[in-house]
């Protein structure tokens, strides 16, 4: 099953994301039409009280730009939606350079980048621009017009869940309210959009999958305030999809205990990854992991970690169709290692007539290395879960998922 995850990262480009307004509403909308039945959008209000955090105002920007007096356009919102402070309040008046200058924004260390800045809990207003554009901008006056609309409406998210034959769950969630980036966090939405897709084909799951595509942090933070109980419950590992689309590196994020199962699908996964400690979070696992929940990420460049994040220059050409699949590859390889993740044991005390069920050569050979059926019963000890039996082997998982499938139809493993 392949999914054109960069054709969906180029459909979505465009959309002005942010914690709430149309372009939310619009990559929801899209993920719908994607992902297909099964999917809910939810609506939550603004003002609407989680803990002690609130559902902040809606917020849309209609246009924005920076012109001289005689009409010449510097900055345009329309160019790149980065170019706005999110959730910046309107703004219309002629203003002189010096006036102008605390409300601009650039990395004079990366002078070709936007940066991506935003104020949803102070209400301000800004421009981003690349040093050098802010080099270049002269003295003014300046023609400033910002339309920034802040008015209650709602939050939206997304979820999916997908039942398994268990009640205990695997918590999947990425966030929605990033403007045009891709690596953090387009890669991360299309990754999950094509798990969602993959897990839904999936005839006979063992758990259920919860599938959550939220704003970042306030998202998280609300649904921990209606859904706590049942999360605490039910969920066994949950995954951030969180910077999933370049090619340059792997990195790990552990949960807050470190070993969780989670943690334990991550390092087996056959990637030489970079690790990051709990101190070093960024996104929902923030949340996830304080509610006491075992989630942690397997990044590819990793939020604060490469040179383009969180600027204009985290664009398209950051991320591409193969870093994007080898992602999706290594969170499917993960959940099956959780799917399948029994412990084994032989039903006899010890080595089973392999023969007798055509799963050992029937004429002695000389030979330097023990068959993989045979390394693979060694371990079948009752103690040995299928991800340390994985980890200690270095068997394909199609082949040990084949192995101990034509052991358990033999009837020579059972598991617990
Ligand atoms: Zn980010």
């Amino acid at each position: 099953m392949t999914f054109p995850m960069y054709q969906w990262a180029k459909d979505l480009w465009k959309e002005p994301r942010s914690l709430t307004g149309e372009g939310v509403r619009a990559t929801l909308s899209y993920l719908n039409d994607l992902i297909g039945a099964g999917w809910t959008i939810y609506s939550v209000l603004s003002g609407t009280k989680c803990f002690d955090w609130t559902v902040p105002l809606e917020w849309n920007c209609h246009g924005a730009s920076i012109k001289r007096l005689g009409g010449e356009t510097i900055i345009d919102w329309n160019d790149c939606n980065l170019h706005v402070v999110g959730y910046s309040t309107g703004v219309d008046m002629i203003m002189s350079r010096d006036d102008l200058e605390p409300h601009l924004h650039s990395i004079p260390s990366l002078p070709t980048a936007i940066p991506y800045i935003t104020s949803y809990y102070k209400q301000r207003w800004g421009f981003c621009l690349s040093e050098n554009q802010k080099s270049s901008l002269g003295l003014g006056p300046f023609k400033v017009e910002l339309l920034g609309d802040l008015r209650p409406g709602s939050m939206r998210y997304g979820e999916i869940i997908i039942p398994g034959r268990e009640k205990k769950e695997i918590l999947l969630s990425t966030y929605i309210c990033h403007p045009s980036m891709a690596n953090d966090n387009l890669s991360g939405i299309v990754v999950l959009a094509a798990l969602a897709k993959w897990l839904k084909s999936q005839p006979n799951l063992r758990y259920t999958y919860r599938i959550l595509f939220l704003p970042e942090t306030i998202g998280s933070i609300y649904y921990l305030s209606r859904h706590l109980d049942h999360l605490r419950e039910h969920v066994i590992a949950g995954f951030v999809l969180s910077c999933c689309g370049d090619e340059r590196a792997w990195t790990y994020l552990e949960s807050r205990d470190g070993d969780t199962l989670a943690d334990r699908a991550i390092r087996a996964a056959d990637v030489p990854w970079d690790f990051m400690g709990f101190d070093e979070r960024g996104s929902d696992e923030r949340q996830w992991c304080l509610a006491g929940l075992p989630v942690a990420l397997l990044m590819r460049s990793g939020f604060g970690r490469y040179p383009e994040y969180h600027t204009s220059l985290d664009d398209l050409s950051v991320i591409s169709q193969r870093g994007l699949s080898d992602t999706l590859a290594e969170h499917q390889k993960m959940i099956t290692l959780i799917e399948n993740n029994y412990k084994w044991k032989l039903v006899n005390p010890c080595e089973p007539f392999l023969s007798a069920h055509n799963l050992y050569p029937d004429i002695s050979e000389r030979r330097q290395q023990p068959p993989d059926i045979i390394k693979i019963i060694g371990y079948m000890d009752g103690k040995t879960d299928l991800i340390d039996l994985f980890s200690s082997l270095h068997i394909g998982l199609d082949d040990l998922l084949d192995a101990v499938s034509r052991l358990a139809d033999a009837g020579i493993i059972v598991h617990d």
